[in-house]
């Protein structure tokens, strides 16, 4: 789930494993460690906690280490909890193993060795396949890692070493990523390709199945029958300064200042004389004339995107579109048939779910289109189309660039088929487009706007609980600015539709309770002001995001408004790409002004790869 770093070379390794694991720190984690071969040992240092206050601090205890090979680990528990015996490394004297993902047959494979004599210490599942390697070892390392994972069963991605193979590492995958990097003299492993951004930018992408047998000079592969297998060195794009703070307070704010840059990278390579091309992926009109249902299937933010992408593709194309949980989609046997588009949504391209909600689709027969912003990333490759999000890496856990640009996507998307469908001619279609490529500088209009939104923030960090109500794409949008405020300031709030309200939730509402009305949509204002006058006259401080055209006078007492916020004019139907922002900057703000670290929000992870 978290990160693996792995190193080999003629450096002292110390420092780099620590300073690769630091860049992966925005996966989110609770402990860190290390493995080094020192002197004709394995010699491990782990702790529960951050980097800095955890592995650091027990690192400053031990002598300096001359080694120049190890493996680092940052650990997001799944088995058993946080605590030091459960950091990774774990292994004995012999091997020692670092472990993204979950083994589900732990349990068998414990009992098996076990009964073999073996003892356990940790209550991770990790351990059973750190023993079943020693239990297999046979003095081949690639025939003991072919024989281990011939009986594990799950989801991994595993840097392995040997005590007596000291100047070798070795890592194999399913499910979980992992990427062996090339420098010169010097080799590495790592969970994603900003780990070692700073080394190198060349690396060889793991295939599921695959083991590599890595030197200083180089790597072999092997498939699970020990063939050697040729593969090809990729060179990352991604700019190092993207993988920094760049002078930003969080990686957050600095994701969410770039994002008009991110739409205009993502918008202007996919428009082909003023109207959207998806040639670049095969996406033809004919196919999408024919395409009876369109599905569109993420989790959280990109779920979210989906919903815009719902009402938009309805509203102009009036083709019907289903939006799905993926952990919903994967287990209730969708209606899928071979004529429909499946639109996969996920910024990692490995998130658990989203992949078998993908594998599903492609099982059944129908077309899948994947939206993804990491070239090479398991989704890219398994979907039978991909279109990437040119958002560069995205860092803080708490999404927002790649939402923007995933929401921009649902936008081609929608033109195209409407298009394509004819439910909008040539003319209306390069009008769309052109108000499109307007909106990065109305997303900057926003961002160059904080502090009203620091302001709102200062009245919601003392609250306990607070609503988001919306209608239409306002609605969609109350439920992504629900989700960045829970994830990183710990303010429990929930989103509603805002008719809906009085079928049950209103009775929530007491004196000062905040609530954030979203109302972009113009045919819907009167509509949301009711719902808005319900609220207030219950005792809630209103905030609402509106645009500029819908005037308050905070002076005015009979206003039922507490709090505008007042967004540059669009559209409505692009709305959703610019009041996003000030959601995204109110969640921000709060979470900073109650000093909460914004990167690494408790209990989360960047890249989920377990279901
Ligand atoms: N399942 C393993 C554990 O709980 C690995 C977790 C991870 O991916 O960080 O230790």
């Amino acid at each position: 789930m978290c990160g693996i770093v792995g190193y080999i070379g003629a450096k002292e390794c110390t420092a780099i494993l620590v300073n690769s694991l630091k860049k992966l720190e925005y996966r989110g984690y609770d402990s860190a460690g290390i493995a080094l071969f020192e002197d004709d040992r394995i010699k491990t240092v782990k702790a529960k906690g951050k980097i800095d206050e955890g592995l650091m601090k027990r690192l400053a205890e031990e002598p300096h280490f001359t080694a120049t090979a190890g493996i680092g680990h940052t650990r997001w528990a799944t088995h058993g909890e946080p605590s030091d015996i459960n950091s990774h490394p774990i292994g004995n004297g012999r091997v020692s193993i670092v472990h993204n993902g979950i083994i589900e047959n732990y349990r068998k494979i414990k009992e098996f060795l076990t009964d073999k004599g073996y003892g356990f210490e940790s209550q991770t599942d990790t351990e059973a396949v750190a023993k079943l390697l020693d239990y297999n070892y046979n003095g081949d390392p690639i025939d003991t890692i072919i024989k281990t994972i011939a009986d594990i069963e799950g989801a991994y991605a595993l840097g392995i070493m040997f005590r007596e193979h000291k100047n070798r590492l070795f890592a194999a995958r399913k499910e979980s990523p992992l990427i062996v990097g090339k420098g010169n003299g010097e080799m590495f492993i790592a969970s994603d390709v900003t780990a070692i951004l700073e080394y190198t930018r060349e690396y060889y992408l793991l295939e599921p199945g695959e083991i590599a047998d890595i030197t200083s000079d180089g790597v072999k592969f092997y498939d699970i029958h020990k063939n050697r297998i040729e593969k090809e060195l990729q060179t990352a794009d991604w700019d190092i300064s993207a993988a920094e703070k760049g002078g930003y307070a969080h990686f957050m704010l600095k994701e969410i200042c770039e994002q008009p840059d991110a739409l205009k990278k993502t918008i202007n390579p996919r428009i082909k004389d003023g109207v959207p091309d998806f040639s670049e992926c095969g996406l033809t009109d004919e196919k999408l004339r024919n395409y009876h249902h369109i599905y569109i299937v993420g989790c959280g933010s990109a779920m979210h995107a989906g919903m815009v992408g719902k009402y938009v593709i309805e509203k102009l194309a009036r083709t019907p579109v289903v939006v799905d949980i993926a952990s919903e989609f994967r287990y209730r046997d969708p209606l899928l048939a071979p004529d429909d588009l499946v639109v996969i949504i996920s910024q990692s391209g490995e998130t658990a779910d989203t992949k078998a909600a993908l594998e599903l689709a492609n099982s059944i027969g129908a077309d899948t289109l994947a939206i993804v912003n990491v070239v090479g990333s398991s989704i890219a490759r398994e979907a039978k189309m991909v279109m990437y999000t040119l958002a560069g890496p995205e860092i803080s856990v708490c999404s927002t660039k790649a939402y923007m640009v995933q929401a921009a996507f649902m936008y081609l998307l929608a033109f195209r088929v409407a298009y394509a469908r004819n439910a909008i001619d040539e003319a209306e279609c390069r009008q769309l487009i052109a108000e499109l490529a307007e909106i990065p500088s109305k997303v900057q209009q926003c961002v160059d706007d904080q502090a009203q939104y620091q302001k709102v923030a200062s009245k919601l960090m003392s609250a306990d609980s607070l609503l988001y109500i919306g209608r239409g794409l306002d609605y969609a949008l109350s439920m992504e600015g629900s989700l960045k405020l829970k994830e990183i300031s710990y303010i429990h709030s929930e989103s509603y539709a805002a008719g809906e309200l009085k079928h049950g939730t209103i009775s929530l509402i007491e004196e000062g309770m905040p609530v954030i009305a979203v109302a972009t949509q113009h045919d819907l204002y009167k509509k949301t002001m009711s719902n808005i006058k319900e609220v207030k006259s219950r005792g809630a401080t209103v905030i609402m995001v509106c645009s500029e055209d819908m005037k308050f006078d905070e002076a005015d007492n009979d206003s039922p408004v507490d709090y505008p916020v007042m967004l540059p004019l669009a559209r409505d139907l692009l709305m959703p790409l610019v009041a996003v922002v000030p959601l995204q900057l109110i969640a921000y703000y709060t979470a900073a002004l109650k000093n909460f670290d914004v990167d690494h929000p408790r209990n989360l992870a960047k890249s989920v790869t377990v279901e």
